[in-house]
């Protein structure tokens, strides 16, 4: 609180909390239990609880109003720091992006879909700026997350481009980023999640159903082993099929439309085999 919030986790629910907390006239004690102690019910149940809560579709209704008297705004001069100085800006209110918030709820219910469990908006920006991930493939993640690609609807409202919102090769689709990667007939989309199925299928049994939501999200893909632990390899690997699979297919796909306009269809089919060593491409990043 001396720190105005900043950089706190769960910032509404814990003012909310200490707001609570100060209205009590009573002093407040705390037990902490460690999680390895004899009595550790509490904390099993706490646990327990959070987690059906984080796979839950959707969330309670909770208020978190603060009687304005117990509202402490801003940071005492006395507890800033260099590190949090430069943070109040955060503070201001954001700006929403209806595109914005279209896409990470695209992404939170690809991700419940597949691995039962709901991310926060938060988890999901942090995602995509996973270590394993090229700068190339974070800036189009970034780029798909705000629904920022120059494609489909983007040219609808400018005067005589119209046509280029329309798939070159699917008459009267829609060229949206779910088309490209996922039902386009360009020669080649099919090919590459071919090869990084065949690639998965080696070393696991089955291939998860691909949707936009969980393939822009495979940086929060999650899978278990035998012993019922977070197969961290397992999750590594289909990170980085996922992503260099989906970046391969826009790199085609903006070949065809930007980098060689105009070309015939028969000559833009016989350059995708300049992609045909994905295999080894992939092989040689995952192993
Ligand atoms: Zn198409």
């Amino acid at each position: 609180e001396d720190k105005g919030w900043i950089r706190t986790a769960d910032r509404a629910p814990m003012q909310a909390l200490a707001a609570e907390l100060k209205a009590r006239t009573a002093t407040t004690l705390f037990v902490v239990h460690s999680a390895n102690s004899a009595n550790n019910a509490g904390c099993a149940g706490a646990s327990s609880l959070a987690r059906d809560g984080s796979r839950r579709a959707s969330s309670d209704d909770i208020g978190l109003e603060i009687p304005p008297e117990l509202e402490l705004k801003g940071a005492k001069l006395s507890s800033l720091t260099q590190a949090i100085t430069p943070r109040i800006r955060e503070k201001r209110v954001k700006v929403s992006r209806p595109a914005t918030e279209n896409r990470i709820e695209q992404v939170r219910s690809g991700i419940h879909q597949t691995y039962r469990q709901l991310p926060p908006p938060a988890q999901i920006w942090k995602s995509i700026r996973h270590k394993d991930f090229t700068r190339q493939i974070r800036n189009f993640l970034w780029k798909s997350m705000h629904n920022a690609h120059c494609i489909g609807k983007f040219w609808k409202h400018i005067p005589e481009c119209e046509e280029k919102g329309i798939c070159q090769f699917c008459p009267g689709e829609t060229e949206d980023l779910e088309h490209i990667l996922l039902t386009c007939q360009r020669p080649g989309r099919k090919m590459i999640w071919k090869l990084a199925e065949e690639l998965w299928l080696k070393k696991n049994p089955t291939w998860p159903e691909l949707s936009i939501g969980n393939i822009l999200g495979c940086g929060l893909a999650s899978f278990t082993g035998a012993d019922g632990k977070p197969f961290k390899g397992n999750e590594r690997l289909y990170r980085i099929l996922i992503s260099e699979s989906m970046c391969m297919i826009w790199k085609i796909r903006c070949d065809c439309v930007i980098g060689k306009a105009g070309e015939p269809l028969s000559q833009m089919r016989s350059t995708t085999a300049g992609y045909m060593p994905l295999t080894t491409v992939l092989t040689s990043i995952v192993f």
